[in-house]
């Protein structure tokens, strides 16, 4: 099998043509007009000149709304997340319409993308997940996958905790967010706030826990938000730990 047609090829193509069909239909048409008119005795010519062009001109509308029934399969690009649209299913590779990286098939599907650290720059890089090497976008300098070492695979979804280190230059305000956003009274965030730090939320996602302190932060407190990994190593502080069952 060839390349898989992408529909924006396929539909540039259709264009040209009917374009050039329509175009030689209306020069046919204004033709066959003139020499009707002042033609005498070529009328019979001019006639068909303008049945002529009328023709082409039908064919080409024709033509323009047959390119509505070409079939559309998008594929999502695993890198930038737009669509490139193609008349079947890609059964090989293909460059992406919208960011020009190779998108990767394999048995009929999409090869997904990690994301990686650059071991150069420290930036985040989206690569093939099957790639073993790839360029990165900040700093151009080749990245090698398999020393894992080296570059740490980011999940998006990796369980964090909110921690509140310090309430800042304004307890007050940071004491009355706590009231509402732990659903407790005055006298108990106080207490909370003996020991600190404290843990306010865990196993959240780095983007929720990032959401949930902005009040915070702006209220001038002092927080933290750890991965959950490392967080379990740390000893929990005791009104944290579970009851026994
Ligand atoms: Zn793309
Ligand atoms: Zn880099």
């Amino acid at each position: 099998m060839d390349e898989p047609t992408k529909r924006s090829n396929e539909l540039e193509q259709a264009m040209s043509k009917i374009l050039v069909v329509g175009g030689g239909g209306v020069l046919g048409l204004f033709l066959g007009w003139l020499v009707v008119k002042y033609g005498d005795w070529f009328q019979h010519i001019g006639w068909l000149l303008v049945i002529g062009g009328g023709a082409a001109l039908l064919y080409a509308i024709y033509g323009y709304l047959q390119t509505r029934s070409i079939p559309s399969f998008p594929v999502t690009c695993p890198y930038c997340n737009q669509d490139t649209e193609f008349t079947a299913p890609p059964v090989r590779d293909f460059a992406c319409d919208h960011c020009m990286k190779l998108v990767q098939i394999e048995n009929g599907k999409v090869v997904d993308a990690k994301q990686i650290k650059c071991p150069n720059c420290g930036s985040m890089q989206r690569i093939s997940a099957r790639a073993t090497t790839g360029i990165c976008e900040e700093c151009n300098r080749e990245m090698n996958v398999s020393k894992a070492q080296r570059v740490v695979a980011v999940d998006e979804n990796a369980p964090h905790e909110l921690v509140l280190t310090g309430v800042g230059r304004h307890p007050d305000r940071v004491i009355m967010i706590l009231e509402s956003m732990l659903s407790l009274n005055r006298l108990d965030v106080k207490k909370l706030l003996e020991t600190l730090p404290i843990v306010l939320f865990t196993n959240i996602t780095k983007r929720k826990a990032e959401m949930t302190r902005f009040e915070l932060v702006e209220a001038g407190a002092i927080t933290e938000i750890r991965p959950l990994a490392q967080a379990q190593a740390e000893e929990a502080p005791d009104w944290l730990k579970l009851p026994p069952t």
